[in-house]
């Protein structure tokens, strides 16, 4: 089977979620990974069902297509997902379930069931040993690894800790366990300016840990036990929350890649990709309410076997098709495509790639 082809279709930007379903179906064709599949290869889907406001995701009807194929496959298909270190909707498996179901994503539309991969709490791991520069083992979670195949659906927008997200981060940190969440962020340790902070109190309410952000005439940050999770960075609106990332973000992007690493290992062959390139926004979907809309046209979807390939020509597809580069204009001073280099390096995929347009 090929490992760096990746497949594409454009999509515009009134795309029905209709026609981009029948382009999903048309790719799941084009990779041959239905063919991969043996009768009843337990088979997840990770996706992301979006945080409560925000309706960037990948909608139901595509995932609905590739459930529908991977069944045709031989395959038992169902939607996975891990609960987030922070506090909002989908902390925990039972609030997550409802929130996904308020999407839209119910057994009825897609077809399968959802099963939050990382228990109730985000527990349920298992640590998966790998040859990589920060881990020689990495904590997972425990039913997206006990899975034989997966189809990793990722919605690509910028990020502002790894520049952007698609692939590598759905599978590095979409399917880490909350340990494996938490030690991807220990090297990010925030503080807040005084002056642009107003005490609104936002960052408290989603910030995971019980008194590490002291909300007085200001919010104070307490780096002994801030776990560095880096959310009060993306809920504040009034850009008071700072990081000097430095080398932070590379560090972040590297143990991401090598998160992912130990995703796919158990699973050669059985492993599928997807990006959309459709609503690039500057935030990612885990923002309640996102700061601003979409920052580039709707580019296309993309299918691959390789995640690698596939993130490096989705940031390369943007760049040749709306002539801006989406992290440039999101996130100049994070160098994205370390993500890409690192996980080249320790074998996760290849940045050479054949772009196939179906
Ligand atoms: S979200 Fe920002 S402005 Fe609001 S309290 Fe926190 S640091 Fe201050
Ligand atoms: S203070 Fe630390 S633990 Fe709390 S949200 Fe910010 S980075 Fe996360």
């Amino acid at each position: 089977m090929p490992t760096n082809k990746v497949y594409f279709v454009s999509l515009n930007d009134e795309e029905p979620a209709a026609s981009q379903a029948e382009k999903t179906c048309r790719l799941f064709d084009a990779t041959g990974f239905g063919e991969q599949l043996t009768a009843n290869d337990i088979t997840a889907i990770k996706t992301h069902f979006g945080e409560a406001g925000n309706l960037g995701f990948v909608k139901p009807p595509c995932l609905k297509a590739i459930v529908d194929k991977v069944k045709a496959a031989g395959g038992a298909p169902f939607l996975a997902e891990t609960s987030t270190l922070y506090n909002g909707r989908r902390k925990n498996a039972i609030d997550h379930i409802l929130l996904a179901r308020e999407h839209g994503f119910t057994p009825e539309s897609t077809g399968a069931p959802i099963i939050i991969c990382d228990g109730l709490i985000g527990r349920n791991e298992l640590e998966i040993k790998i040859k990589g520069k920060h881990y020689q083992k990495v904590s997972l979670a425990a039913d997206i690894i006990s899975s034989q195949a997966l189809v990793a659906v990722s919605h690509m927008t910028g990020h502002m800790a790894s520049g952007f997200g698609a692939a590598i981060k759905n599978l590095g940190m979409g399917c880490a366990s909350r340990k494996g969440k938490m030690k991807q962020h220990s090297d990010i340790k925030p503080t807040v300016d005084q002056d642009k902070c107003t005490a609104c109190g936002v960052c408290v309410r989603w910030c995971p840990v019980d008194d590490a952000i002291k909300l007085g005439a200001k919010a104070e940050i307490n780096h002994t036990v801030c776990i560095g999770c880096g959310e009060c960075l993306a809920v504040c609106h009034f850009d008071a929350v700072q990081f000097s990332w430095g080398e932070a973000n590379k560090i972040l992007q590297e143990k991401m890649a090598e998160h992912a690493l130990g995703v796919v290992q158990n699973k050669e062959n059985k492993v599928l990709f997807y990006n959309y390139l459709n609503h690039l926004t500057k935030d990612c979907d885990c923002m309640e309410t996102p700061k601003e809309g979409p920052i580039l046209p709707n580019v296309g979807i993309l299918a691959s076997t390789d995640p690698v390939a596939i993130d490096q020509a989705s940031v390369d597809l943007i760049k040749s098709k709306t002539g801006e580069d989406l992290v440039g204009k999101a996130y100049p001073e994070v160098e994205c495509e370390h993500q890409l280099a690192h996980g080249e390096k320790i074998g996760l995929g290849s940045r050479k790639y054949e772009l196939i347009a179906i």
